[in-house]
């Protein structure tokens, strides 16, 4: 049997294994000169010698119960800079997604694409209420149906018509759902509903027209 150097644990300069997990930053003073981190395949510790280094680990999507981010996520890039000694700023900026699965677990954090709401699908509470016509900001009101028939008429490709509060950004249809969740409205498992299939009542083969616009979800 051949074992490689690398099969005994010892390192050359050279490494065919590219995948590391960075632990630290390693410092001269207050100069940043190299890193730390293991082979995440293998385990074995690596230090990296580096005259510039760029911090790109993505975001934090870990810190929250329910994600669709990877394992991943933990914000190690903005810990590394931090123990180095950098400021953080605007660490409160995260984008939500607003719909995300959250029942049954075998499903919990996977995505819901903006494209359930983009077909009809609408957004409704413990009282089957249909709450995001309730809180249009303003900036958004000439841009917006003010009724149900118009929000449907724009998913159907009706350029007229304006499109349904639902499709609003991002950031306010998600505080929208977490204001329901947190005044009692939400569902038993703690999100709200997402009803795509009241569009049967406008479409007689509403099944089949789902199955085929969004056949992964
Ligand atoms: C389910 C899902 C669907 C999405 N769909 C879309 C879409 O349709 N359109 C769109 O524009 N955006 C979409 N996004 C968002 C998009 O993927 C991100 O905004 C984008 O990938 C962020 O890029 P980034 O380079 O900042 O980080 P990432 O692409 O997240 O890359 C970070 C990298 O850092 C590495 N890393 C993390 N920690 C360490 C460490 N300690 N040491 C070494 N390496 C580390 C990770 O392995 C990863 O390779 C989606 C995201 C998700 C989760």
């Amino acid at each position: 049997m051949i074992r490689t150097l690398q099969d005994r644990g010892i390192h050359l300069g050279i490494d065919v294994h590219m995948e590391h997990t960075i632990v630290q930053l390693i410092q001269d003073g207050e100069r940043v000169v190299g890193a730390f981190g293991y082979d995440r395949e293998r385990g074995h510790f690596r230090l990296f010698k580096a005259k510039a280094i760029v911090l790109a680990t993505g975001g934090i999507g870990r810190a929250y119960k329910i994600t669709s981010n990877s394992w991943e996520y933990t914000g190690d890039g903005q810990a590394l800079a931090y123990n180095a000694g950098a400021d953080l700023i605007d660490m409160e900026y995260v984008q939500f997604h607003p719909t995300g699965m959250v029942w049954p677990p075998s499903v919990r954090g996977i995505l819901v694409t903006e494209g359930v709401r983009g077909e009809g699908g609408v957004l409704r509470n413990s009282d089957k209420k249909r709450f995001m016509f309730d809180d249009i900001p303003d900036l958004y009101k000439t841009q917006t149906a003010d009724n149900e028939e118009e929000g449907w008429r724009y998913t159907q490709g009706d350029k007229e018509a304006r499109r349904p509060p639902e499709l609003l950004t991002r950031d306010h249809v998600a505080r929208c759902i977490v204001r329901e969740i947190k005044e009692g409205r939400g569902s038993p498992h703690g999100g709200v509903f997402l009803d795509i299939a009241w569009i049967q009542q406008r479409l007689p083969k509403g099944e089949e027209h789902i199955k085929r616009k969004l056949p992964s979800m």
